[in-house]
C-alpha cells in the first residue's frame, strides 16, 4: 500500500475558512479555496462551510474519505505558553485551547469550531494544530516579559507572545537556504508586513524577540492597527476623553494604523497618492518606515551580528517603495540595497542587496499553509516511527 502523503491545511476564521490540500511527497497544491461570509444565508455556520470544503474536495476526486489524506493541520492562533510546538489533537488539547479563549477572543473560538467540525467529519484521521504563537514561545524571559508587578501579569497571563509565528518560521528557514546556509548558523531579522505587520529577531533559527505581544496590537505601523505608544494613551482616552474600553479597542484595532493616519491601508493606493503629492498619505507612510526602522535597528542590536533582513507578506513581498525606504541610509550597518534587484519583479525568493553588501537582504514569499502542512506530516511521521 502506497503511503498517504497529503494534508488538509484548514484555516478557520470567524467568518471564513480557507483551505489547501498539499502533497507533502512534492509539496504540491492540489486544491486551494476559500468560503466566506459564515453565518450568513447560504453558509450558515462552520459545519456548513467544512461540508462545502469536502464537497468541493470530494468533487476534484479528493474527497476527505480519501485514502490519500494522511493528516489535517488546523492553524491556530493562539498557544499561550501551554502549546510551543505542532500539537495532535485531542478532546483534551482542545479543552485546553478553550481555556486559552480570553487570551484571543476573536480568533479562538472559531479555530475550536473548525476543529471540532472536521474532527466530527473524520474522528480516526489524525489532526494537528499549529499555533500562530509557537515559535515565539523560546524567547528569552527578557524579551517575554513586561515590566510590571510579576505577582499581576502572572495572575492574568499577560506577557509577550507574539503572532505570525508560521510565517516567520518558515521565512527564516527559506532565508537560510537562499543564502545557502543552515538556520543554526545564521541570524536573520524577519519583516512580516501585511495588513497584520511584525518583525522578529531570529538567532540560529530560534526565536529571541518579537514585535507583537500579549496580542497583535503592539509593535509596527500596520494596516488599521496602531502598534506601539505609550500605554497612558488608553487612560488619557478614557478618563480625559470619556472614551469606553471597546471604543479603545474598536480606535487600536480597526481606525488606527495607515488607514487612520490617512484613510488608506493599502500601500499600492499609498504609493499612488503619494506620486501626486498628498501630504497625507506621505506622512503615514513615513510613520510607518520610522516605526520600521527603529524595529531593524532595535533587532540589530538584540542580534549583534545579523547575517540577513528579509522581507515578507503582502507589503514586504510587492512594495518596492517601502523597502527602499526601510534599507537607505544603513551602509554603516553593512546594508547596502541593489535598486535594481529591488525593483524586479518576481514570485521567487530571491536577494535584492548589492553584490558589497555585508547583510544580506531578501524578499522571500511566505507561505503559512506549507509550513502548517510540513509541521503536520513532521508530527505524525515522528509518531509513526516511534
Ligand atoms: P497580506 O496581509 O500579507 O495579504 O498583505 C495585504 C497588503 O499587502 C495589502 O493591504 C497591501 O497594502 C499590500 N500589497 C499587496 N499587493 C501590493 C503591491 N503590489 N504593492 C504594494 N503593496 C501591496
Amino acid at each position: 500500500m502506497t503511503r498517504a502523503t497529503r494534508v488538509l491545511v484548514l484555516n478557520s476564521g470567524s467568518s471564513s475558512v480557507k483551505y489547501q490540500l498539499i502533497d507533502m511527497a512534492d509539496g504540491a497544491r492540489l486544491a486551494a479555496g476559500l468560503v466566506e461570509r459564515i453565518g450568513e444565508g447560504a453558509v450558515p455556520d462552520h459545519a456548513a462551510a467544512l461540508d462545502s470544503v469536502a464537497e468541493a474536495l470530494g468533487a476534484a476526486g479528493m474527497g476527505l474519505d480519501s485514502p490519500d489524506l494522511a493528516a489535517i493541520g488546523h492553524r491556530a492562533v493562539h498557544g499561550g505558553t501551554r502549546f510551543t510546538a505542532p500539537t495532535l489533537i485531542t478532546d483534551e488539547v482542545v479543552q485546553a485551547m478553550r481555556e486559552l479563549i480570553p487570551l484571543a477572543p476573536l480568533h479562538n473560538p472559531a479555530n475550536i469550531t473548525g476543529i471540532e467540525v472536521a474532527r466530527k467529519l473524520r474522528p480516526d484521521l489524525p489532526q494537528v494544530a499549529v499555533f500562530d504563537t509557537a515559535f515565539h514561545a523560546a524567547m528569552p524571559e527578557s524579551a517575554a516579559r513586561y515590566a510590571i508587578d510579576t505577582a499581576t501579569a502572572d495572575r492574568w497571563s499577560v506577557r509577550r507572545y507574539g503572532f505570525h509565528g508560521t510565517s516567520h518560521q518558515y521565512v527564516s528557514r527559506r532565508t537560510a537556504e537562499l543564502l545557502g546556509k543552515s538556520p543554526e548558523s545564521v541570524n536573520v531579522i524577519v519583516l512580516h508586513l501585511g495588513n497584520g505587520a511584525s518583525a522578529s529577531a531570529v538567532a540560529g533559527g530560534v526565536c529571541v524577540d518579537t514585535s507583537m505581544g500579549l496580542t497583535p496590537l503592539e509593535g509596527l505601523v500596520m494596516g488599521t492597527r496602531s502598534g506601539d505608544l505609550d500605554p497612558a494613551v488608553l487612560l488619557h482616552l478614557h478618563r480625559v476623553g470619556g472614551l469606553s474600553v471597546d471604543e479603545i479597542d474598536d480606535l487600536l484595532n480597526r481606525r488606527s494604523g495607515l488607514v487612520g493616519l490617512c484613510g488608506d491601508n493599502d500601500m499600492r493606493e499609498i504609493d499612488r497618492r503619494i506620486a501626486v503629492g498628498d501630504q497625507r498619505a506621505r506622512l503615514a507612510f513615513d510613520i510607518y518606515i520610522h516605526r520600521l526602522r527603529k524595529y531593524v535597528g532595535a533587532y540589530y542590536a538584540v542580534l549583534g551580528r545579523v547575517d540577513a533582513v528579509v522581507f515578507t507578506a503582502g507589503v514586504g513581498e510587492n512594495a518596492v517603495s517601502v523597502r527602499v525606504a526601510a534599507m537607505s541610509g544603513l551602509e554603516a550597518l553593512g546594508i547596502e540595497l541593489d535598486r535594481t534587484l529591488n525593483a524586479a519583479r518576481s514570485r521567487e525568493p530571491r536577494l535584492v542587496s548589492g553584490a558589497g553588501s555585508r547583510v544580506a537582504v531578501a524578499v522571500v514569499p511566505t507561505d503559512e499553509e506549507l509550513e502548517i502542512a510540513g509541521q503536520t506530516f513532521g508530527l505524525i511521521e515522528n509518531a509513526q516511527e516511534r
